[in-house]
């Protein structure tokens, strides 16, 4: 827990979210600024800065988020399909320094990503 991180604030329930899912190691909620029709944020529970500081003991982790995102991908109805990604550093335009992976569905999804 970093006391100045919104998204440990958000875990811990000092802030509120709109839950979608919660276990041992994740948490995930809707974002508060959707970019789609659906935009969930899975978060690890503990706090890591972002994915460039994560390290070899973060392997099964970072493959759980993804796997957490695929089934809430088919709870949430997205079957035509969704996008996950992982904003790592200021050119990527990441603003929360907590790991996060978006799930992105809900409409088309151009591509390459602005
Ligand atoms: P990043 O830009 O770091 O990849 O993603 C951060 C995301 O967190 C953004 O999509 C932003 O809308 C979302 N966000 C920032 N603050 C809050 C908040 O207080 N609550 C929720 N639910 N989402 C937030
Ligand atoms: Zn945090």
């Amino acid at each position: 827990m970093s006391d100045e991180c919104i998204f440990c604030k958000i875990i811990s329930g000092q802030l509120p979210s709109r839950k979608v899912f919660e276990d041992e190691r994740v948490f995930a909620f809707h974002d508060l600024h959707p970019g789609a029709p659906t935009h969930v944020l899975i978060v690890p529970k503990r706090h890591l800065r972002g994915l460039a500081e994560a390290g070899a003991a973060d392997e099964a982790l970072l493959g759980y988020l993804q796997l957490v995102a695929a089934r809430l991908a088919r709870e949430l109805g997205l079957e035509r399909g969704y996008r996950t990604v992982i904003n790592a550093g200021p050119d990527a335009g990441q603003s929360v320094f907590h790991l996060h992976l978006h799930l992105l569905g809900g409409r088309a999804l151009a591509w390459p990503p602005g």
